[in-house]
This record gives C-alpha cells, structure tokens and sequence, in this order.
C-alpha cells in the first residue's frame, strides 16, 4: 500500500504488483539483521492506518502472475529475477522501457466489515499492582471458505483459542477458590489476524489497559501440531530447516524473548513441570515468522510479548488443517504452561523489560 502512495505521489498512472521472485538468503550478522527484525526505533507504521491508506489510491493497482509479468518485461531485455534483484539494491530501478501496451480497468466496491475482538479481565490481588497486567491470547478468526473448500483452522487458531478459553476457567475457578495473581490477567480473542493482526493492532491504538501497565503478552497461535518443513515445501516455508514432525513430536517454539531474557526465564522455569522442548529460535529467522502473529503489535509498542507456536508444517492455510491432525497431549501440555508462566509473571515482583537494540536499522529487505 505504501509503495503505491508513493508511486501514485510521482505520478504513477496504475501500478501492476507482482510476486517477489528474488529469493534472499538468511543474513549471518545477527545485530544488524535483528536490528531489522527487532527496530530499535518507532514502528515504521506509525499509527493503525490501513484504511486512511486505502482511501487514499485513486489509481488502478492490479496483480499479475509472475508468467505473465516475465513476458511484460521480455521486450526490456531484461528478465523479471534480474530486475527485482536490482530493485532490491540501494539506488533500486530507474525507468525501463518495456515497449508494450497494457489497458487496466479496475473498479472499487469498498465494503466496511465489522471486526470485533473479545477481551476479558480478571482482576488482580494486589491493590498495588493490579492496575498493571498480563495479556494472554489467541486469535479466532482464519480463512474462511473458498466455495466447497472450507478452511477449518484446527491449528491456526482453534487450538489457541480453545486453549485461551481454558486457561481463563482455570483463573475463574481459582478466584472462586480465593486464589489470584497479583496483576490483572487480561484474556483476549483477537480477530483478523489473518487480514494483518488487525484486532491486535486495533487494541494497541486503544488499549483497555494503557500499554506501559502491561507486564508482558503471552500469545498462542498454532499450538497444535509438530512442526514439520519437507524439501521443497515452497515459500511459506522460506528460512526454516528441513525437519521431521517425529523430531518435533514434543516441542514447541518460543519466540520474542531474545530481547527480553526475564521473560524466556519465566517460561523455561514454568516448563520444569511440563518438559516441552522449548525452542528459542526463530526470533531472528528469514521466515520473518517474529512479526507473523500478535505479539508483534505490542513489542512494537515496547511490551514484551512472546510467541508460543508449535510450527509450520504442510497443511498450514490448507483445508487439511483439521482436528484429527492435533496433538493434544502436547496442546494441552502447552496450555497448562501458559497458564502456568501467565500466572508467574503476573506475580512477580519485578516485570520483564525488553532491553535496548546496538546497532542500527537497515533498509529493510523481505526475506
Ligand atoms: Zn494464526
């Protein structure tokens, strides 16, 4: 949306998107890569702005396949690969003359659609920390239907939301038994994650708690299933190790502790009662899976958040990601951690802080 208010601001009479066929490989210097990840500065989407943005396109914008956008640039000389590698290096394209005609006519039919999360709290023990909270979350929304094929989302994010349904019984019956933390503990459905975290983003732009009173975020998208990358498995796998699910059969991956080591702590110390294999290792990846959930909207905003995700595997944002695929031994080890890590963090003396990034930003180039 960004590149096409700029190309519409210079006078851009349509643009054509195409997929980016420039494959980027993982970059090793951690500081500068995790500077790109982690942005020591303000978010670069500085306020929830998506639809001012769509408003204001007043030029046609249509997406092409990359067959058809490799024969649109054949008469430049030029393949498509060649100039996306070149767009992607500072300076980028300037004008190529592709001596062909293309018509575009587009029209608009904007449709506002009603988006609601469903936030609840629990209040805390202490009468001087429980103006202070910890979120734990899930988000409930997926992908819909496409005619006969429905798209289930057992895993993503039935299983979170099922398990964030949970774990806030758990914390009622214990307040019915006189039992709660001493922070608020604030549970939150969040929808359209699937559209771009947009009820996340939503609520960080008007939060029910102000943002610096929250402790840290415990997110749970896709808690269901053992992560699994074949060879070949296409770019949504991009960045991530070949793995078999048996080699996952008890794991799960952590991620957004790497700037925020109280909290990984937290965490690790829960699992001493459950004995998941925590894996802390995708908070710097070229799958870009740190900002691919809700978590992300607050560590933007300077709170810790972390990412409790079981993984990728084939028949993620499939029709075969249904509920006899689950393996709930694990989903419920996991929900019991989370309870459990929740609960200690909303009870600790002292709240975990996400400690300062050295280095600086880079442009920013999608894996
Ligand atoms: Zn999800």
């Amino acid at each position: 949306m960004r590149k096409v208010l700029a190309a519409q601001e210079k006078g851009a009479i349509g643009v054509i998107l195409v997929e980016d066929v420039h494959n980027q490989s993982a970059v090793a210097d951690f500081q500068a890569q995790a500077a790109n990840y982690w942005p020591a500065q303000p978010p670069r989407v500085e306020r929830y702005t998506l639809k001012s943005w769509s408003d204001g396109v007043r030029i046609p914008v249509v997406q092409l396949s990359v067959a058809a956008a490799e024969r649109l640039v054949s008469g430049s000389g030029r393949t498509l690969r060649d100039l996306a590698r070149t767009a992607e290096a500072r300076g980028g394209v300037t004008l190529v003359a592709l001596d062909v005609a293309v018509t575009m006519k587009a029209t608009v039919d904007h449709q506002t659609v009603q988006d609601r999360s469903v936030i609840a709290v629990l209040e805390g023990g202490d009468a001087a920390l429980t103006h202070e909270a910890v979120i734990v979350s899930a988000h409930f929304d997926h992908d819909g239907a496409d005619g006969p094929r429905i798209l289930n989302g057992a895993d993503d994010d039935g299983s979170g939301t099922v398990a964030l349904v949970d774990i806030a019984e758990a914390y009622a019956l214990a307040a019915l038994a006189g039992q709660r933390p001493r922070r608020s503990v604030i549970f939150a459905a969040w929808n359209s994650e699937e559209r771009g975290l947009l009820g996340a983003w939503a609520y960080t732009e008007d939060p029910m708690v102000p943002l610096d009173r929250i402790a840290a975020v415990v997110n749970m998208d896709m808690i269901g299933r053992d992560e699994k990358v074949q060879l070949g498995g296409g770019g949504r796998f991009r960045g991530l190790e070949i793995q078999t699910a048996q080699s996952n059969s008890n794991a799960t991956n952590i991620i957004g502790t790497v700037r925020a080591p109280a909290l990984r702590t937290a965490i690790e110390r829960a699992n001493q009662a459950f004995g998941l294999d925590l894996r802390f290792r995708y908070d710097n990846n070229a799958s870009n899976l740190m900002r691919r959930s809700d978590h992300w909207p607050f560590i933007q905003r300077g709170v810790p958040g972390v990412w409790v995700h079981t993984g990728l595997h084939p028949d993620y944002h499939t029709v075969n990601d249904r509920p006899e695929k689950i393996n709930y031994p694990k989903m419920e080890k996991i929900a019991r951690l989370v309870y459990q890590a929740s609960w200690d963090l909303a009870n600790a003396d002292d709240r975990p802080r996400l400690t300062p990034l050295t280095g600086s930003p880079r442009e920013i180039s999608r894996p």
